[in-house]
């Protein structure tokens, strides 16, 4: 079996241990002579399951008790419409940080639930290419919550430096670059981030939810909407994505047995250096829209001169195993995703195939 160099931007690459674990475990799971997917999400097997991938999140993150750890479903875009439902009341407003397409999505959300407002925006010429300075943000003193987007999958750009709230509660869509590095929990309110990108499969999401903001949310709201809920419940008051969870507790024992967050940031470090180098490396060749103290360790944007010669690095790329390489239908040009699950040596063809397809070309 020859396993395909994976670039696509989610779902996603999954790590190959994680994967043959699933394999091994499939028809019989723990010796019970079914699959977990067959497992009720009441039973002990399943339960064992729901509790370690929850206890691994906490000890690699360093979730202190003061935070619920919840799985939920409906993606991230889910989140744009509960986030505000939950925590933006009545006479209330919200704050948006606008950075890309995902966070002009979850900003139109919030204003189909109550009042939003955009702190900033960094959108020039109807694009985007960097992520803002303190001082370009405009807090309302009085917001209920100021909303962030950590990493762009679209365009590329990722925060590099924490956002100060003044003090209102910080809620982050972490979806695209989630365990990426450590990163210090205890400065955000509420954080979210669907599984395909980083953690696992499609169908679950993971959130996390300071015990003393969810204090402040609604309990007007159809029950199954309440975070509360979920959280009083631990994830199981609806069956949960039983086989989705099993898959993020299999990749996240792994990200925990290659020496957790600090050993994923310096491969992460090491990927995206290799690729930026070679892109930087030909630079006027390819072109990288993205200004340098922006540029995302995860999802690599680039373009050639043409859409023609885009078209054929894709294809050529593609007859040495690399798929996954165009951009984002609504953005265009190339793009390379490099989650945690891609390996440095997977990268490392990626740049030299940049290094030599602007050799025979350029
Ligand atoms: C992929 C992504 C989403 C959307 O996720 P869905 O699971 O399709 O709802 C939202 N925000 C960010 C940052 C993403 O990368």
């Amino acid at each position: 079996m020859k396993r395909a160099l994976n670039f696509n931007a989610g779902p996603a690459a999954i790590p190959l241990p994680a994967l043959e674990r699933a394999r091994d475990e499939l028809l019989d799971f723990n010796g019970s002579g079914m699959s977990i997917m067959e497992h009720s999400h009441r039973g002990k097997d399943y339960e064992s399951v729901h509790r370690e991938a929850i206890a691994l999140l906490r000890r690699l993150l360093g979730v202190s008790d003061a935070y619920e750890v919840l799985f939920l479903t409906g993606g991230a875009s889910q989140q744009f419409a509960q986030v505000p439902m939950n925590f933006l009341g009545p006479g209330r407003s919200a704050d948006y940080v606008i950075t890309g397409g995902w966070s002009e999505k979850a900003f139109e959300e919030a204003q189909r639930v109550g009042a939003a407002r955009v702190a900033c925006t960094t959108k020039r010429d109807g694009t985007f290419t960097r992520v803002p300075t303190q001082d370009e943000v405009s807090i309302d003193p009085s917001a209920a919550y100021v909303h962030v987007t950590s990493n762009n999958t679209l365009y590329g750009t990722q925060w590099h430096w924490d956002l100060d709230p003044k003090g209102r509660p910080l809620v982050s869509d972490m979806s695209s670059d989630f365990l990426w590095k450590p990163f210090d929990v205890s400065r955000y309110d509420f954080i979210y981030a669907g599984a395909q990108k980083n953690l696992g499969p499609s169908g679950v999401l993971i959130a996390l939810v300071k015990k003393s903001f969810l204090a402040e949310a609604r309990a007007d709201i159809p029950v199954i909407f309440r975070y509360a809920t979920h959280a009083k419940n631990d994830s199981l008051y609806n069956t949960p994505p039983t086989f989705a969870i099993y898959m993020v507790r299999n990749v996240l024992a792994w990200l925990e047995g290659i020496g957790g967050l600090p050993a994923i940031e310096a491969r992460n470090r090491e990927k995206a250096s290799l690729l930026y180098g070679a892109l930087d490396r030909n630079e006027g060749f390819y072109r990288c829209p993205v200004e340098r103290a922006s540029r995302s360790t995860m999802n690599v944007v680039w373009r050639l001169a043409s859409e023609a010669l885009e078209d054929r690095f894709v294809a050529e790329a593609k007859t040495h195993g690399m798929i996954g390489l165009k951009g984002h239908r609504s953005v265009g040009g190339l793009r390379a995703s490099i989650y945690n699950a891609v390996d440095v040596a997977t990268v490392k063809a990626l740049a030299d195939f940049v290094d030599e397809f602007a050799k025979k070309n350029g």
